[in-house]
């Protein structure tokens, strides 16, 4: 486990002046070390790694794993998932020895989105019920959390940064900004890590069932998802307290 030094200041100074001064202070490190110092930073506070156990994501499980394999990893379930994305999710925590995976599902489905009809009508409000709301909650006794985007993945992730704000209440840590596909690959053939099963089916992108396709060769990685919409992201990451709407461009892992 990395030991946390208690923060110099109580409480943490302002999400904006910690982002600023943690983007200077580790604007030249590795993907490595951004993820160590997200877990041993005292500015960084309360951290938990946020995985939805798709097509890249086994990259920051097994850093995490090496560094510390106590911390939190929150997976939301969103009970729309195939099948074969919650047998990896087993299948790498004990693989991982990670030792404190959360599944977090929304509890008002049942109220809300009786006959799981609700992505049919409003596939934003059926993203904000069963992702978007639920991590919000979990996220809520933490100061900062760790996704897996990248800046190759599409235009609003161009300019990414390791650090950024998430609002007043907590930082985004994103270790893999200035990674290039080749590099994901390369970590996962280096370390011989096990691929989500539906990537060899053809599925590059992968998140709720209903809402992903497969994809051809040629094409873009992340049209499998929301295909045909005008939807590139669920909520999960937004700007300026919107979601993002652009048209996609090269990637992988839409949030
Ligand atoms: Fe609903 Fe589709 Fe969003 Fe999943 S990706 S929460 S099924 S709209």
């Amino acid at each position: 486990m990395i030991a946390k030094e208690m923060p110099l200041e109580f409480p943490l100074p302002p999400v904006a002046q910690r982002v600023e001064a943690l983007n200077a202070r580790y604007r030249h490190h590795s993907a490595t070390e951004v993820l160590k110092s997200a877990l041993s930073d005292p500015m960084t506070g309360q951290v938990a790694l946020v995985s939805s156990f798709g097509a890249e994501s086994v990259v920051l499980l097994h850093m995490i794993s090496v560094m510390d394999r106590t911390t939190p990893i929150l997976f939301v379930d969103t009970e729309l998932l195939f099948p074969e994305t919650l047998s990896y999710q087993e299948e790498l925590a004990e693989r991982l020895r990670l030792t404190d995976v959360r599944r977090i599902v929304a509890k008002d489905i049942a109220e809300r989105d009786p006959y799981g009809a609700l992505r049919f009508s409003d596939t934003d409000a059926c993203c904000s019920l069963r992702k978007t709301e639920p991590l919000q909650n979990a996220l809520s006794g933490f100061d900062a959390w760790i996704t897996g985007r990248k800046r190759f993945q599409n235009g609003t992730r161009a300019a990414l940064d390791f650090f950024e704000a998430d609002g007043d209440a907590r930082i985004k840590i994103n270790p893999l900004a200035h990674w290039a596909p080749e590099d994901v690959r390369d970590y996962m053939d280096n370390n011989r890590l096990p691929r989500h099963p539906l990537v060899a089916q053809g599925y590059p992108s992968i998140g709720c069932a209903p809402c992903t396709s497969k994809v051809k060769d040629g094409e873009d990685p992340r049209s499998g998802r929301w295909r045909g919409a005008d939807k590139t992201e669920c909520g999960i990451h937004m700007q300026d307290g919107k979601v993002v709407r652009q048209s996609p461009a090269v990637g992988h892992e839409k949030g």
